[in-house]
């Protein structure tokens, strides 16, 4: 399926050939068809960035939170298992 993106907030969503307006910024945004095979995989590498940035910061705010609370190990496995789960779910979503 050919990739759409918005030209104003820079979403994209992977639809039928077809006119589309942008879902977030409504009928002023019409969706352009993105051809660039580059810009595909452009897209998918920010994307792939945001989602493990977006894990560093988790990580680093647990650790945050262990220090300041002073939450025991256990807990932190505890927080951390779920969290890679969630993960697991965000990654298979990113791809
Ligand atoms: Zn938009």
């Amino acid at each position: 399926m050919p990739l759409y993106r918005c030209p104003k907030c820079g979403r994209t969503a992977e639809l039928p050939e077809g006119k589309y307006y942008c879902k977030v910024c409504g009928p002023s945004a019409t969706m352009r068809q993105v051809t660039n095979k580059s810009a595909v995989l452009e897209e998918k590498v920010k994307h792939a960035v945001d989602v493990v940035w977006a894990r560093d910061r988790i990580i680093r705010a647990v650790a945050d939170i262990q220090h300041e609370v002073g939450i025991s190990d256990r807990d932190v496995e505890k927080i951390l298992s779920e969290l890679s789960r969630l993960w697991a779910i965000v990654k298979k979503e990113a791809t």
